[in-house]
């Protein structure tokens, strides 16, 4: 059977070699310009007669095959693409919490999707929770928690709580616990970090919009007071202690202070502190509103080949400025929480949901703690999806990385022109800058 090349490399241009990516196997390999014209030629080879006389292309091509560049004539890549992602989806190793202690915020971001309802899980809920658990953890190998909101560091105490009693849980059953945070980092003191530290959380996601004057005005704390320097004086002590990944929101109106941004960022002597840095663009999340979630129109929201154009000026200054951009290539083929079997989102009315972006929204739980788990289409529209999507997909090069993107916005009917991952926009230079950070 001879042998063929991927349809998932990429390759890169470098002054004396050439880098090549496999997005199947999300490796990377530098190929000096020989190497990279023997790779073009491989296709003489038979995969089962190779040139056996020659035992260092012997190795370069078996280097090439566990790495996938190079693949069986015959084989079929969207089918492993497919067993990959529901390998991921139904690992049943792995137990997933998605916990929204509140539901309350101390801020009032203008494109909040949540029914901020100011609801706190109760003592009641709380024991649900751990019952849940131990009922469903074992034979698990890992119980991951991430502690969502509203605002979590509002609760506190609950997260103590329930993470004190969850991590025994763990130890009982011999299960590896860990936790992450999302907040918006106004709350993130240094007592806080303490104690979440102590409930083993390893990872905090904390949010931006702009620079100093367009973030203290929209994503401003409820009665109006300033957080932008109280956000970063918390990071820099948070960082002692967490893996920082920092989320930029980008729109099409806030670009020049997302840029100015990256230059505060700098001055203010962050780069040591945030572990990730990455640009998120902006839509309009609010549930019930009448326009549509998922809409790009150029003012407010943009498309992923606007955004795409957006993002790399965006990494591109970033990168200059010594920021670690986050992995493009570290993307899990379970795709998200909401398609995973074994990963739960609870809000804090008790609701079992599948996204994160349905907290606090009862028409889409798919039962409570108090039932439990009802079977109905709340839970199924999220299991019973197919990889690829639709025929687009099927032929896309992005299709291992991208994996026909999020589910929420295929149900919100949203237009592939947002769906798609920006990278089919931006490959080769986001790739590029992908290439120069293993390099560091
Ligand atoms: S479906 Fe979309 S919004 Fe919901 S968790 Fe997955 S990626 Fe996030
Ligand atoms: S959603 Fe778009 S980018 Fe993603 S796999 Fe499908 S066609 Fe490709």
């Amino acid at each position: 059977m001879t042998l063929k090349s991927s349809k998932y490399n990429i390759f890169i241009k470098g002054d004396n070699e050439i880098y090549g990516i496999n997005l199947l196997s999300r490796s990377s390999i530098e190929f000096s310009l020989d190497a990279y014209n023997v790779f073009m030629s491989l296709d003489k080879y038979d995969s089962e007669n190779l040139s056996l006389d020659d035992p260092e292309l012997n190795l370069f091509i078996q280097n090439l095959k566990d790495s996938m560049f190079i693949i069986e004539d015959d084989f079929d890549e969207i089918a492993y693409i497919r067993y990959r992602s529901n390998q991921e989806r139904f690992d049943k190793r792995q137990l997933g919490l998605v916990i929204t202690p509140t539901m309350g915020c101390n801020f009032s971001c203008h494109y909040c999707f949540e029914n901020k309802d100011g609801s706190y899980l109760d003592n009641e809920s709380q024991n649900r929770i751990l019952k849940l658990v131990a009922h469903n953890i074992i034979g698990k190998e890992s119980l991951n928690v991430q502690w969502f909101g509203g605002e979590p560091l509002l609760a506190l105490p609950i997260i103590e709580n329930l993470s004190h009693k969850l991590m025994i849980l763990a130890e009982k059953a011999r299960v590896e616990y860990s936790a992450t945070v999302i907040t918006n980092g106004a709350l993130m003191t240094e007592q806080a970090s303490n104690l979440l530290h102590k409930m083993k959380v390893k990872t905090v996601q904390i949010t931006l919009d702009g620079d100093r004057t367009l973030h203290n005005r929209t994503r401003f704390e409820n009665h109006g007071d300033k957080f932008f320097d109280v956000i970063l004086n918390n990071i820099r002590q948070a960082s002692k202690l967490f893996s920082i990944k920092l989320r930029v929101h980008v729109s099409p109106f806030n670009i020049p202070r997302v840029v100015s941004l990256i230059d505060t960022l700098e001055k203010e002597g962050m780069k040591e502190c945030i572990d990730e840095l990455y640009f998120s663009p902006l839509f309009n999340y609010r549930q019930g509103n009448k326009l549509p979630q998922y809409i790009a129109d150029g003012k407010k929201f943009m498309n992923a080949e606007e955004f795409a154009k957006v993002q790399l000026r965006l990494a591109q200054k970033a990168h200059k400025l010594g920021f670690k951009l986050s992995n493009i290539l570290d993307t899990s083929y379970g795709i998200c929480t909401a398609v995973r079997e074994n990963t739960l989102v609870i809000d804090a009315s008790g609701n079992l949901l599948k996204c994160y972006k349905d907290v606090g929204d009862n028409s889409q739980a798919m039962g409570t703690l108090e039932k439990g788990i009802t079977p109905n289409n709340n839970l199924l529209k999220w299991m019973d999806i197919s990889v690829p999507r639709d025929a687009e997909c099927q032929e896309c090069k992005f299709l291992p990385i991208c994996l026909g993107g999020c589910s929420k916005q295929w149900q919100e009917n949203a237009p592939k022109e947002v769906i798609c991952t920006p990278l089919k926009f931006n490959a080769d230079e986001m790739l590029r800058l992908y290439v120069e950070n293993i390099k560091k």
